[in-house]
């Protein structure tokens, strides 16, 4: 490819089975990473590519050395990495500005670390700033310039201790559609120009877009636990154009595999989705749902309708202007209940789908309802609330069940949408005052004779 570097087969980075759990106070432990192993060599520009929360940022930290695997190896030119890594340098989603520095004072300080003395550190830091386009910005503060400037500081910074190796974790996904496509183009030139000496570049994205637009190789990780799907090099000559077929084509093909829909990878992902928490024998009672929102899944399968009763995942997302990571729990909802099966990045509508796009508000609650009875959270919560003289429980009870199965964030997003949905359904109310879940009267069981309430609702 266009670097000469690209000739050397001395591997940069090697992760040998890397594996990472996070401990939580008196739960389970949570599977975050597993099994990763990547070679990256210099000369590659690597996205890696997952879900939100599917650990990406784990994995570069720990790439970094800023974090360490629960086992396996990370070897940096074949040496192991204990502790924060000289030779690579991070640029953050968030910018990480010190707010009380100047921009020329941010971007010296990585070279204060690697103790440059003062004159070379404002040279070098000088050079950056004009390789990078912020010429006249030395004595500004962050809080003076735009996101987009912001973000060419932390580019600068990372840049000034001439890092071997690149990280980036989602540093366009701040940005306004604009700037960001600026920022990609003028990395894409320093790199592609070898203006900068760096020798890899390793970029954190969920942007399947971005990763055909800017990488030679896409990484894909799955979710819960993250582990390597495909590992796909890009050959599409730079600059690439969006609209080319070809362009077109990849986009597609790694939507397939995101979503775990191509054929070849079929079988795979699916093992390779399947929610991991330690111990795994308590997996099948709890099975997580999808966090679709049900006004979002109308609007979807009425779109899909619309088209026929079958329409390209891809397209669907752009039309309705969704990211992967939005659509994807919304179509899984959709295949939860039953409404729609996609095959090979097509959504089509079922049967029942159809009937659901065809019924008022009424029955679409009634094709829930009756959907619901066979997803296990809905089975747990609905036998609780029945069992209980009083048909109410605090939702710190299902908090507390859940979270023996998932970790804290994903427990208390598991039950958003349980209640979400189940109040949509109309299974059971829910006060956010009092943050209790209940039974209304005509939510009970008329026919149960242990129901205090038994006798008035016979008589209804
Ligand atoms: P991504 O960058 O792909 O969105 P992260 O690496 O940030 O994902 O997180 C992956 C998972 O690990 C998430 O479920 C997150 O809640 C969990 N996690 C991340 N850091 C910690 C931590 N320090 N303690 C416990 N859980 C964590
Ligand atoms: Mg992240």
């Amino acid at each position: 490819m266009v670097q000469a570097s690209r000739e050397e087969k001395t591997r940069l980075i090697r992760l040998l089975g890397v594996t990472k759990m996070y401990t939580q106070p008196d739960k389970y432990d949570i599977l975050v990473l597993d099994d990763i192993t990547l070679d990256i060599y210099p000369g590659e520009f690597v996205a890696l590519l997952g879900p939100s929360g599917s650990g990406k940022s784990t994995l570069l930290r720990i790439i970094t050395g800023l974090s360490s695997p629960s086992f396996g190896t990370v070897l940096y030119r074949d040496r192991p990495v204990n502790g924060p890594n000289p030779k690579a340098a991070m640029v953050f989603q968030s910018f990480a500005l010190y707010p009380w520095l100047t921009i020329l004072q941010n971007v010296e300080l990585g070279l204060v670390a690697k103790r440059e003395d003062i004159a070379k550190r404002r040279e070098k830091s000088l050079q950056l700033l004009d390789l990078i386009g912020l010429n006249g910005y030395e004595d500004a503060f962050p809080k003076e310039l735009s996101g987009g400037m912001r973000q060419r500081v932390g580019f600068a910074r990372a840049l000034a201790v001439d890092p071997e190796l690149l990280c980036m974790d989602e540093p366009f996904s701040a940005l306004d559609f604009l700037t960001a496509e600026n920022l990609r183009s003028e990395l894409l030139d320093l790199w592609l120009e070898s203006k900068i000496p760096t020798k890899a570049i390793l970029m954190v994205t969920h942007g399947i877009e971005e990763a055909v637009y800017m990488a030679d190789r896409i990484v894909i990780l799955s979710k819960n636990p993250a582990r390597i799907i495909a590992d796909l090099p890009v050959r599409l000559p730079y600059p690439r154009n969006r609209k080319s077929p070809e362009f077109i084509d990849l986009v597609d093909y790694v939507y397939k595999v995101v979503t775990g829909r191509d054929d070849d990878k079929g079988a795979e992902t699916e093992t390779a989705n399947a929610t991991q928490v330690i111990p795994t024998a308590e997996r099948t009672i709890l099975q997580p749902i999808p966090y679709g929102h049900l006004s979002m899944l109308s609007g979807l399968l009425e779109l899909v309708a619309d088209r026929g009763g079958q329409d390209d995942l891809y397209h669907l997302g752009s039309e309705l202007f969704l990211e992967v990571d939005d659509l994807l729990p919304v179509t899984e909802t959709a295949e939860l209940f039953h409404l729609a099966e996609v095959t090979e990045g097509d959504l089509t509508l079922t049967d029942l789908g159809r009937e659901f796009v065809d019924s008022d508000v009424t029955e679409r609650k009634g094709i829930i309802r009756e959907q619901l009875k066979d997803v296990p959270l809905f089975r747990l919560i609905d036998r609780v609330l029945h069992n209980k003289a009083n048909h109410a429980m605090p939702k710190e009870f299902f908090t507390d069940i859940l979270e023996e199965h998932f970790s804290v964030s994903e427990a208390e997003r598991q039950l958003v949408t349980a209640i979400n949905w189940g109040r949509f359904a109309d299974l059971f109310h829910y006060d956010p005052d009092t943050e209790l879940l209940y039974l209304a009267l005509d939510q009970q069981d008329p026919n149960d004779k242990a129901n205090p309430n038994a006798e008035l609702l016979q008589e209804k």
